[in-house]
């Protein structure tokens, strides 16, 4: 697990830990999903039901406002990428991330324990494209089972059922690497089949993660945000900052950081290696945003107002390079990707 944004690094894993404690988001949209009984919304919008005025619908909200800028970072950024990846627009959500005395009515009410369960849909994806909507619940890809979403939920160790659920959504992932896949889709009770056409992207697998710290990372397979960086940030080109960087880092294929590589680096030891991958995360992260229309100009005050808040210590006691050397990163690619006159998306 990379720790990654936050100062001091020892707060950091602190915060790494917090926001892999899956609990508490999900406790959150069962709240609003509980609540929902109306029938699912059209295909790009975000739940089944209308409750704006529940916490839990703006913390979908924030998933699918994370998920569409990473797609359009992901999808943007595809001639940047060695490896292809199948997007699809596709954000989920599973009966195991549910507190289990909320499980039993999810598994009545929306089917979740027969496969995993749309949580949200980026607007013009493909997964919009194809028809699908928050709500459905996907039971077959080109005839095959997902693996058991009850026995996932009856897996008590938090980061094996977390295994487990990421291995559910990569069989999707597996059945698209060959071109469209067809679907079963559950919704209200009813069986549909969809055909799902991905489009060629970066690896941009995001998931948001309620917690207080202000923190994002990277897994190795997901880039994890919490709910309090979101907060954070002033607008979609800071989101794009923070996504570009940590995508970066999982396509350039990184292995994440371990906790005491980190104490380690503090001290000064390997330090210079894990610099030079901030560099070329950086860097990578940059040229998404360019590609995708994002204003790189965001950058430098995003890490000054954040190094400012939240990295008081002096450099030896960073993982990270300094602001002086991320700055210049960021002007060196501004140089090279002129910014767009306002108004005017590439
Ligand atoms: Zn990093």
């Amino acid at each position: 697990m990379r720790f990654d944004f936050i100062r001091p690094i020892f707060a950091s894993a602190t915060a790494a830990a917090r926001a892999s404690r899956p609990q508490c988001l999900p406790a959150l949209l069962c709240f609003a999903l509980l609540a929902a009984a109306a029938p699912a919304p059209p295909a790009g919008t975000l739940a089944p039901g209308a409750f704006a005025a529940e916490s839990g619908v703006t913390l979908r909200q924030d998933d699918l406002r994370v998920g569409a800028v990473a797609y359009r970072l992901a999808l943007a950024g595809r001639g940047l990428c060695p490896q292809p990846f199948p997007l699809t627009g596709l954000l989920f959500h599973h009966l195991a991330e549910y507190l289990p005395r909320d499980r039993a009515l999810m598994v009545s009410r929306y089917g979740l324990d027969r496969g995993p369960g749309v949580l949200g849909v980026v607007a013009g994806s493909p997964a919009d494209q194809a028809g699908l909507t928050a709500g459905d619940v996907l039971l077959l890809v080109n005839g095959a089972a997902f693996p058991s979403e009850a026995r996932i939920a009856a897996e008590p160790d938090r980061k094996r059922w977390r295994r487990m659920v990421e291995d559910s959504e990569a069989t999707l992932e597996a059945a698209l690497a060959g071109g469209p896949a067809e679907l079963l889709v559950l919704r209200q009770g009813r069986e549909l089949r969809l055909t799902l056409s991905p489009v060629r992207g970066c690896l941009g697998r995001v998931r948001l993660a309620r917690s207080t710290q202000v923190n994002a990372f990277e897994t190795g397979r997901y880039v994890v945000m919490t709910t309090a960086m979101l907060g954070f940030l002033h607008d979609d080109d800071e989101l794009a900052v923070v996504l570009g960087h940590e995508m970066a880092h999982g396509i350039l294929g990184h292995p994440p950081m371990r906790t005491e590589e980190g104490v380690l680096a503090s001290l000064g030891i390997g330090a210079a290696t894990l610099w030079d991958r901030e560099a070329a995360a950086d860097r990578l992260g940059l040229r998404l945003m360019a590609a995708a229309g994002y204003d790189l100009g965001a950058a430098i005050p995003f890490w000054r107002r954040y190094l400012t808040k939240y990295d008081n210590f002096p450099q030896l006691f960073r993982s990270h390079p300094s602001l002086a050397a991320r700055e210049k990163i960021v002007r060196e690619e501004m140089a090279a990707h002129p910014a767009v006159p306002p108004g005017v998306r590439r």
